[in-house]
């Protein structure tokens, strides 16, 4: 389907990569068509569809979501692919660099985004280290330093490019095409949105979302309630929360506190949190 020029189709990312929307299947009203398939009874109004959706992602009936389509070229550096790779319902194309010299792209971070190891968190990063700059300048050498060596291989000695690119680099940037469905990319966003997902493909994922919702947002407000922004208690912290909480709630104080009923906030929605605090046992069955 073609893009809607009047929507946003690209955004850079990092220092020289970028996420571009190439084409999407679907639009908004779509989830809920292809749900509405199950009953056979068209959507009402766009209350109802709305309605309709967000039911549908807070009870993960997911397949609705299966219907619509994304598809992205992004170019990000190597090690930030690896991990997005990882991610098997996409289908991918990536730029190989047995038919062509890679561009001459490599990825070095800000100063602010150079952390000593964070103490807690063995994947994570921690404070700013005070010689970040000198570290950036000699990454930004040692690069140099390969890509005349890998362009010398390729153009003075006519070596094989599958081999002259041995030593490339992690931070060297690459190419590729991510195609996959709105359930692919709910799923890859919450994974890579969240705070422990490293800082460079969590930049990727928030653009991605950002152009992607445009098209979608019934969904991705959705997406963001029941989801993204949706907290889950193990049995142990909600036994906590029990303990600390002390008092149950008062029936009463649970009615005053529901909001006006709406497609945001059903009457059906209402009545499943009032189920989950009477099995929390905060709340008393009548
Ligand atoms: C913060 C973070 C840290 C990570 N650290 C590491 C690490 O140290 N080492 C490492 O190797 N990986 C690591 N990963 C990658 C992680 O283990 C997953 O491979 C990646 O997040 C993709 O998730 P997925 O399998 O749910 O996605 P997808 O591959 O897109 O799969 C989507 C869903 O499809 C189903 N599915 C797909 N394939 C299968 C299958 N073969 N069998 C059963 N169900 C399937 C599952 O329900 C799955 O959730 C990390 C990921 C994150 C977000």
């Amino acid at each position: 389907m073609p893009l809607n020029p009047k929507l946003e189709s690209e955004k850079p990312v990092l220092d020289h990569g970028y996420v571009r929307l190439l084409d999407v299947m679907g639009d908004d009203s779509s989830p809920d068509s292809d749900a509405r398939i199950s009953t056979g009874v068209a959507a009402r109004s766009e209350d109802a569809q709305t309605t309709l959706v967000r039911f549908l992602l807070r009870h993960k009936h997911t397949t609705p979501f299966e219907g619509s389509v994304l598809k992205f070229e992004i170019r990000a550096p190597i090690m930030v692919i690896r991990e997005w790779h990882r991610h098997r319902t996409f289908s991918y194309n990536e730029e190989s660099g047995r038919y062509k010299q890679l561009d001459p792209l490599y990825y070095t971070p800000t100063p602010e985004r150079v952390a000593y190891q964070a103490k807690s968190n063995h994947q994570g990063s921690g404070e700013q280290h005070p010689d970040a700059e000198r570290f950036i300048r000699e990454w930004s050498e040692e690069q140099q330093e390969f890509e005349a060596g890998y362009t010398e291989l390729i153009q003075t000695h006519n070596v094989a490019r599958e081999l002259a690119r041995l030593n490339m680099p992690v931070s060297h940037y690459s190419t590729f095409v991510a195609t996959g469905n709105l359930l692919n990319w709910f799923r890859f966003l919450q994974l890579r949105m969240d705070q422990n997902a490293q800082y460079e493909i969590r930049m990727y994922a928030n653009a991605i979302r950002e152009l992607a919702k445009q098209y979608f947002p019934r969904s991705f407000e959705a997406f963001n309630d029941y989801w993204l922004e949706a907290v889950s208690l193990s049995k142990r912290e909600a036994d906590l929360l029990r303990q600390m909480l002390g008092a149950a709630i008062s029936s009463d104080n649970f009615t005053k506190a529901q909001p006006a009923p709406g497609p945001s906030f059903t009457k059906r929605e209402s009545e499943e949190f009032r189920q989950k605090l009477i099995r929390m046992g905060l709340l008393s069955e009548q």
